[in-house]
């Protein structure tokens, strides 16, 4: 990944903070209800931290141990927040919910059943989303939609997880009804939840660089966007 100047990187955020404002709008939507989450895996400390000082809050890492080696012995300033978005194993879950803010990959529920275990260790109340595989592609984690509940069901029983949501990723596809298609089951299904167990479910992690301007018009309220600010 080439290195950013900070005027580059103030233009990419501006151009993509008036692209999000502009899906808010043309789907009738509040803008301030649709928060960036900066992608920056492979993305060195120093640009994260010309990021931040660009004003950016959100940051999404997908691998463990990639985060570790960037934010465990110097964490982001307080008022930042890192989020896991990628594929969680079980037997990273202590230092998972240790070093990121929420969770957007829980798709199993033996993973739901270490995390209560962490957080309570911990003693924290940790936020997490369930990660659905809306499009049923078979080399994708999530789980498919028909498990959603159960885990839901589970992470409500679980007292030191708080469950916010839902997440998915859309196929690899510029076909737009495709995308949408996507999008919209993964509203809907959130809809049928929060309906079957009166329960908020405010957040939809869903949107990333190619895609996220159809994910607002859908309902996105988190768009994890990597290469649009930091790529090539
Ligand atoms: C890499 C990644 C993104 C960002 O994708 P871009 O195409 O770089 O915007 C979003 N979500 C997940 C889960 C990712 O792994």
């Amino acid at each position: 990944m080439r290195t950013l100047t900070v005027e580059e990187l103030a233009l990419r955020i501006e151009r993509i903070e008036r692209a999000i404002a502009a899906a808010a709008d043309r789907a009738g939507r509040d803008p301030g209800e649709v928060r960036l989450v900066a992608v920056t895996k492979g993305v060195d400390r120093r640009t994260i931290d010309l990021a931040y000082r660009l004003g950016l809050r959100i940051f999404g890492e997908n691998r463990v141990q990639e985060a570790m080696q960037k934010f465990a012995s110097e964490p982001l300033p307080p008022d930042a927040s890192l989020h896991l978005i990628g594929h969680l194993q079980s037997n990273k879950v202590r230092t998972a919910v240790r070093l990121f803010t929420m969770i957007h990959s829980v798709d199993r529920s033996a993973l739901v059943t270490e995390l209560e275990r962490r957080a309570a260790q911990l003693g924290r109340r940790v936020p997490i989303l369930v990660q659905v595989n809306v499009s049923r592609e078979p080399q994708k984690h999530g789980c498919a939609p028909e498990e959603a509940a159960e885990l839901v069901q589970h992470a409500l029983a679980s007292s030191h997880l708080e469950l916010r949501g839902l997440m998915t990723i859309a196929p690899l596809t510029t076909d737009e009804e495709e995308l949408r298609a996507t999008f919209r089951g993964l509203r809907r299904l959130r809809d049928e939840l929060r309906d079957r167990f009166g329960i908020a479910l405010p957040e939809l992690s869903m949107g990333m660089t190619n895609d996220f301007e159809i994910a607002i018009e859908e309902g996105a309220t988190l768009v994890r966007i990597g290469r649009a600010l930091f790529g090539d």
